[in-house]
C-alpha cells in the first residue's frame, strides 16, 4: 500500500457506478463537464447481477437518444400491455390504446454493459473495485471523496459537487446528519422467490397474477431465458425448494379455466428478495445530491426502481448543467423537492399494486373480497385501466 494520498480535482465526483452513476457520468461528459465515477464492485460482478427488466419509455429515450447505445431498441422487446390475472382469468391492459405508451423489456445487465462501454468509448474515468470510500466536508465549497483503488493507492477527489448514486446499501445518505434527515421506511411481511429459467416464454407479455395461494409474476428476458417470481415468506431459504416444487407453486398461482400452462426448463438462479419502501428526505445535503436507490427504494412490483433512478439523473444533470452554464443554482436548490414529487408518486403506485396483489396470512374474508372489488374496478373501467397504465408506463416529466 502506498501511504501517499493522491489528490484529484474535478467538477463532479460520482460515488457508485450502477445505472444512475454511469448515466449521470455519460450526460455530464457529453456536456463537457468533468467527472469521475468510483465503484466498489468489479465490472464482471455488476454485469452478472440480474435485477431490473422493465423500462419506461423515458428511460429508453435516455439510452437511445443521448448516444449510449441503440441496442435497447433492436434487442429489447417492446411490450404494449400487461395481463392482470385474478380468479384464474386474464385481463389485458392495452397501454398503447389507453395512454399511447409502451414499456421495454431489456435487462439491467444489458444497460450496464451499454453504459460501461459508452464510458470507455468516450474516455470516461470510471474506477471499479475501489474500497474504503468516504465522503466529507459536504457543506463546504470543497467536498471530498476518499477511496483506495484496486492497486491499494489512496486517493482524495476534490469536486465541486458530489453525486451520491451508491444504491440502497451505500454510504452517502448516512453522511447526512441524522437530525437533518428523515428516513421514511416500511418493510412488508412478504418477499419474492425469484427464478431465472432456461425455457421458452410462457406468454408474450408480463402476467401479474393474484390468487388465493398468493401472487406470481410471469416475466420474460429473451427467447431462451425467463424470469418468474412468486410471493413467499421473507425467511424462505431458496435451497429448500426443488425445481419441481417451484414449478408446482408457480403453476397453481396461474391456474384457471383457460388452461394457462407455464413452459418449464432448467432453473439457473434462485433468490429471495425482501420488500422494502424507503425515502430519504431531503435528497440533498450541502453540495451532495442523492440519486437513484441511494435516496429511495421501492418494492419491485411496479418496476419503478431503475426508472426512478434515471428520472432523478435527468433532473440532476439539468441542474448541474445550468450551474456551470449560467452560474445559477436555482435548479440545484430545487432538486430535492422536484425529484421527491415523482418519488412519492412512484412509492404510492408501488405500495398500492403490491398490497393489492399480495395476500397476507391474517387477511379477513372482507379484505379478500374488497380486493376483488378493487381489481374489478380497474379492469371494468377505462379510467381504472388508464390510471394503472399511466403509472406503469411512467408519468410524463414535469
Ligand atoms: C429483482 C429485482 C427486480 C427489479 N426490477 C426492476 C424493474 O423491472 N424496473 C425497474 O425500474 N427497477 C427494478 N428494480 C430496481 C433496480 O434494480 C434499482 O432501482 C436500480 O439498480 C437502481 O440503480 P442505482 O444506480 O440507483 O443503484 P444500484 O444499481 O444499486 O447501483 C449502486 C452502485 O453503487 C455501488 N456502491 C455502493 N456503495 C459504494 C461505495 N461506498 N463506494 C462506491 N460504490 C458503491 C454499488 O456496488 C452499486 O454498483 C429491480 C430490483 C431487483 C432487486
Amino acid at each position: 500500500m502506498n501511504a501517499e494520498v493522491r489528490i484529484i480535482t474535478t467538477q463532479v465526483g460520482i460515488v457508485g457506478g450502477g445505472p444512475a452513476g454511469l448515466m449521470l457520468s455519460h450526460l455530464l461528459s457529453r456536456a463537457g463537464i468533468e467527472n469521475i465515477v468510483i465503484e466498489t464492485r468489479d465490472h464482471e460482478t455488476i454485469r452478472n447481477t440480474h435485477r431490473a427488466g422493465i423500462l419506461e419509455a423515458g428511460t429508453v429515450r435516455m439510452l437511445s437518444e443521448t448516444g449510449v447505445d441503440g441496442r435497447v431498441l433492436t434487442e429489447g422487446h417492446r411490450h404494449d400491455g400487461v395481463d392482470l390475472r385474478f380468479n384464474g382469468t386474464s385481463h389485458r391492459l392495452d397501454f398503447q390504446d389507453l395512454v399511447g405508451e409502451s414499456v421495454w423489456l431489456y435487462g439491467q445487465t444489458e444497460i450496464f454493459v451499454d453504459l460501461a462501454a459508452a464510458r470507455k468509448r468516450d474516455g470516461g474515468d470510471v474506477r471499479f473495485s475501489v474500497t474504503d470510500t468516504e465522503v466529507a466536508d459536504l457543506e463546504t465549497d470543497v467536498p471530498k471523496i476518499r477511496f483506495t483503488d484496486a492497486n491499494g493507492q489512496r486517493f482524495e477527489i476534490r469536486p465541486d459537487i458530489v453525486a451520491g448514486t451508491d444504491g440502497s446499501k451505500g454510504i452517502c445518505k448516512h453522511a447526512i446528519p441524522k437530525e437533518k434527515r428523515t428516513d421514511n421506511f416500511i418493510a412488508y411481511p412478504f418477499a419474492w422467490f425469484g427464478i431465472l429459467t432456461e425455457a421458452p416464454a410462457s406468454a408474450p407479455e408480463l402476467i401479474y397474477a393474484q390468487s388465493e395461494h398468493g401472487f406470481a409474476l410471469i416475466s420474460q428476458r429473451n427467447e431462451h431465458l425467463q424470469r418468474m417470481y412468486f410471493q413467499c415468506d421473507p425467511e424462505e431459504n431458496p435451497d429448500d425448494w426443488s425445481d419441481d416444487q417451484i414449478w408446482a407453486e408457480l403453476q397453481r398461482r396461474v391456474d384457471g379455466p383457460d388452461g394457462l400452462t407455464l413452459k418449464r426448463g432448467p432453473i439457473t438462479e434462485k433468490m429471495v428478495l425482501p420488500f422494502r419502501s424507503y425515502v430519504c428526505e431531503p435528497m440533498r445535503h450541502g453540495n451532495m445530491f442523492l440519486a437513484g436507490d441511494a435516496g429511495h427504494t421501492v418494492p419491485p412490483t411496479g418496476a419503478k426502481g431503475l426508472n426512478l433512478a434515471f428520472a432523478d439523473v435527468q433532473v440532476l444533470f439539468d441542474a448541474i448543467e445550468a450551474h456551470y452554464a449560467t452560474g445559477s443554482d436555482e435548479l440545484l436548490d430545487g432538486y430535492s423537492e422536484k425529484v421527491l414529487d415523482r418519488v412519492w408518486k412512484a412509492q404510492n403506485f408501488s405500495y398500492w399494486i403490491t398490497t393489492m396483489l399480495h395476500s397476507r396470512q391474517d387477511q379477513s374474508t372482507f379484505e379478500r373480497k374488497r380486493i376483488q372489488g378493487e381489481l374489478n374496478n380497474i379492469v371494468s373501467s377505462r379510467f381504472g385501466q388508464q390510471y394503472f397504465a399511466e403509472a406503469y408506463t411512467g408519468w410524463p416529466s414535469a
